[in-house]
């Protein structure tokens, strides 16, 4: 007899556990099942979070205790020219406690999510692979395990990310075209806390070059060469399309040369940081992240039939900056929210779940994230040549620009504009994380959590 749940959620990452625990608080009989032994551990070792999805994302990380490793306060750019760093913009700085994001690792933030997920009363089950789904008259009744379980509910929240294929086997999107898929690589190298401290501060790096430069990869992400820090760690990384204007390069042997190119040739790198620092992982990922481009990517549904797609596997990771975390909450959230609505009606038909669609469709985030195109536009002004140029579009990008209307600065005012309208509150609740999460970092306080 296979079992019964109101809500089914497949992957335990970061959207899954905000729509489980979401399900739970509102009385939904909810399971959540993750293939890797500890959630989070598929997502690759870390990222920054931007603020955006921690003042408008779910109340209980706002005010818990996430484990955080370093507050971002700044992107620092920085240009290279014949291995000497020779210019840099630093518009957008801000003051403690305020932060532009925070880094974090994949393991322990996901671990900390689905815990709370736990506490709401979600039933978890790790080590298991979601491998197909039960569908009924056209319709979506559960899921099968790799264990060989049925396990039957009334509505399946697809929160898999980019690397599973539910929904395909749900007859309801189609893969990745290769055109829409970047390949990363990134360095994982331990730096004492006081170094990363005296070297980067509370910035994110990012080294701008020219192609001849030979320095980050030509045909991805605006041919920057990032570096993210953490609390003990820096984390140089770089991404580069699976094919662009017809072309297959050789990814693995571009990013490997490239990057051997910014560390013998850079002075920063060679004085400042590589005496200091130990390779500790070379971690490669897959990451279709230009979906939201791409038309046929864009228009493909993120519903059907007793089914909601969230976060990355809906295709809403962003095109220009690959941050996908806040739409993977935002997503979960409005999830979360049409399920309870579609089982309390009695409804989980395809027709009645197309709210889904409206509301995020009305988000100004996700819809910013998937449609925001700067990121690939700096291409063009690198093939331009043009240093004013690439200048200009770098603050516009990365510095106080960002926040100009077009920019981040329209979804930020409507939310801003949305959230007080709400809950006049607001405004303190956010004063209050900042502190408490500033106090934290100076503490070492963030909860610590032991995942291996
Ligand atoms: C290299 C890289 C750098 C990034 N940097 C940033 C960044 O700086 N900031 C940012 O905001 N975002 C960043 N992102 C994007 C971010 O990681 C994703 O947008 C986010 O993790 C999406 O959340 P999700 O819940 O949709 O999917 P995920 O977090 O990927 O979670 C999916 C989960 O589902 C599980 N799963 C998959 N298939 C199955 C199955 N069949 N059965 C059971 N479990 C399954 C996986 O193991 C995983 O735990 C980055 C991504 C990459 C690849």
């Amino acid at each position: 007899m296979a079992e019964q749940y109101d809500v089914i959620v497949v992957g335990a990452g970061f959207g899954g556990p905000v729509a489980a625990k979401r399900c739970a608080d509102s009385g939904l009989h909810t399971i959540m099942l993750e293939r890797s032994r500890i959630p989070g551990e598929k997502v690759v070792s870390g990222l920054v979070i931007p603020i955006y999805g921690f003042l408008f994302g779910p109340e209980f990380i706002r005010e818990g205790n996430p484990p955080l490793e370093r507050p971002i306060r700044s992107v620092m750019n920085r240009f290279v020219k014949n291995g000497e760093i020779y210019d840099y913009d630093h518009s957008l700085r801000l003051p403690a406690p305020i932060a532009v994001g925070y880094s974090t690792y994949c393991k322990p933030f996901c671990t900390w999510l689905a815990d709370r997920a736990v506490d709401s009363g979600v039933e978890l089950r790790t080590a298991t692979t979601v491998v197909d789904v039960i569908k009924e008259n056209g319709s979506v009744r559960g899921v099968i395990t790799d264990k060989g379980e049925e396990l039957r509910s009334k509505i399946v929240i697809d929160a898999g990310g980019t690397q599973n294929n539910l929904s395909i086997k749900a007859g309801i999107r189609k893969k990745f075209v290769p055109e829409a898929i970047e390949l990363y690589m990134i360095w994982d190298f331990e730096m004492a806390k006081e170094d990363v401290d005296r070297v980067f501060g509370n910035s994110m790096e990012f080294f701008h070059v020219m192609p001849e430069e030979r320095i980050g990869a030509p045909l991805g992400y605006g041919s920057a060469l990032y570096f993210f820090t953490y609390r003990n760690s820096i984390h140089p990384g770089m991404g580069q399309f699976l094919v662009t204007e017809g072309k297959i390069p050789n990814v693995a042997k571009l990013l490997r040369e490239y990057f051997d190119n910014f560390t013998t040739k850079v002075r920063r790198w060679r004085e400042d940081i590589a005496p200091k620092v130990t390779l500790r992982a070379v971690t490669w990922d897959v990451c279709p992240i230009y979906a939201g481009l791409i038309r046929e990517m864009r228009e493909m549904p993120y519903f059907g039939d007793g089914m909601l797609i969230i976060g990355d596997a809906a295709g809403f990771e962003s095109a220009a900056f690959g941050d996908g975390v806040p739409s993977a909450w935002f997503s979960a959230d409005i999830a979360a929210g049409v399920a309870l609505e579609a089982i309390k009606a009695g409804d989980t038909s395809r027709s009645f779940l197309k709210r889904y669609e409206d509301r995020v469709k009305a988000d100004p985030f996700i819809m910013h994230t998937i449609t925001d195109t700067r990121r690939w536009d700096m291409r063009e002004v690198l093939k331009s040549k043009s240093e004013s140029e690439l200048k200009r579009r770098i603050r516009d990008h990365w510095g106080i620009g960002a926040f100009k209307y077009k920019y981040l600065g329209g979804p930020c005012l409507k939310a801003t504009g949305r959230s007080i309208k709400n809950d006049a509150g607001i405004v303190a609740e956010w004063l209050e994380m900042f502190r408490r999460y500033y106090r934290n970092w100076e503490e070492d306080r963030f909860d610590r959590l032991s995942t291996d």
